[in-house]
């Protein structure tokens, strides 16, 4: 293992809103293997997506080669097959004949696929990492590779190498500071994160910690299902006010702008008391939308303005 590899085991994987017809979206816990590195709300972790297993055995099969050959490449020894799972399959030209490259060449040859980054929704004080992934459909129906790693054919117990990447510009909110926390669907992991923040503060004696109002959207309002029974918990847990917003069901608003719409006045008293704004979730959809409806209610100087204060935030991919 090299000294600055980071892994994780996966503990435990819930998903937020089973029997919908909608992408799964999923609450993941990890724990760190050796000492578990430090870890803010608003920062990332960049995780190493693996193959799923058939893939590696269909490209095993098409190039003749044998998945269960040991092999000791750079010091450590484990099959041909543990070897290419995090490695570029199509990127080795197939027509040359792999029976006559050594495995070590083949290795050396093959780059490891691109890493994907995701918002932590813990803190690391709380012993745990926690992720919100959204299981990512692709066209043919077929599953995006880190999404399908993480949401559904990693193992529970399997090990996942993940490097925490710390957002310094996602660190300015004073929790003595009044937030407003608004996202939708993945996004629930950074706004969870920046609640778990002031809670534990708020457990270890920090007095004066600011009010929360967290103005999150999904698709159905079902209060049996997790993901709204985790929003219940987060209020218990002592947010000062909840607004939901359920794209597939009429008697609530549509869409996380909606709620700034109607709440115009209650938003402007937030500002004015201080409060900052942290919007974390897809900037398409979610991400451009609120922003515009900022610009368009507060204008866009005093828009500007809350950026260059630091008290309003995008953590929006
Ligand atoms: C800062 C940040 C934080 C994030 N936080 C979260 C989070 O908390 N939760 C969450 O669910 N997601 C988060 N994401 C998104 C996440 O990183 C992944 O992009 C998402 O999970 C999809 O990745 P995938 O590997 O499953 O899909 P992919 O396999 O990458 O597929 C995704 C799409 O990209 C296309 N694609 C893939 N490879 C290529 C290529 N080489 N060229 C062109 N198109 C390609 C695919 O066709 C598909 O349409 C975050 C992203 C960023 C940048």
């Amino acid at each position: 293992m090299l000294p600055s590899t980071q892994y994780w085991r996966l503990s435990e994987r819930q998903v937020l809103n089973p029997n919908c017809d909608d992408e799964a979206l999923l609450l993941l816990t990890l724990h760190s293997i050796g000492p578990r590195p430090i870890w803010r709300a608003g920062d990332v972790i960049e995780i190493q997506p693996h193959h799923p297993e058939n893939v590696i055995d269909n490209w095993l099969d098409e190039n003749e080669l044998n998945g269960e050959t040991l092999l000791t490449y750079q010091g450590h020894q484990q099959s041909l097959k543990a070897w290419l799972a995090d490695r570029e399959l199509s990127k080795i030209n197939v027509g040359t004949k792999l029976s006559v490259v050594s495995p070590e060449d083949l290795l050396d040859k093959l780059p490891y696929l691109h890493k994907r980054s995701y918002s932590v929704a813990s803190v690391s004080e709380n012993g745990q990492l926690q992720l919100v992934v959204r299981l990512f459909k692709k066209d043919d129906q077929s599953l995006g590779l880190a999404s399908g790693f993480l949401g559904q054919y990693c193992k529970i117990g399997q090990l996942v190498q993940g490097q925490i990447k710390s957002i310094n510009h996602h660190h300015h909110i004073q929790q003595t500071q009044p937030i407003i926390l608004i996202g939708a669907g993945s996004g629930l992991a950074g706004l969870k994160a920046q609640i778990a923040a002031r809670n534990w503060a708020k457990q270890h004696g920090q007095q004066n910690i600011g009010d929360t109002w967290l103005i999150f959207g999904e698709r159905h309002s079902a209060a049996e299902l997790p993901i709204n029974r985790l929003l219940q918990d987060l209020k218990e847990q002592g947010i000062t006010k909840l607004s939901h917003a359920f794209s597939r069901d009429e008697q609530y608003p549509k869409y996380v702008q909606h709620i700034l719409i109607s709440e115009q006045a209650t938003l402007q008293q937030w500002l004015e008391n201080g409060a900052a704004i942290y919007v974390c979730g897809c900037l398409s959809g979610m991400g451009q939308s609120v922003h515009q409806t900022l610009i368009d209610m507060l204008g866009e100087a005093t828009v500007e303005s809350l950026q260059q204060q630091q008290r309003y935030i995008r953590d929006v991919y």
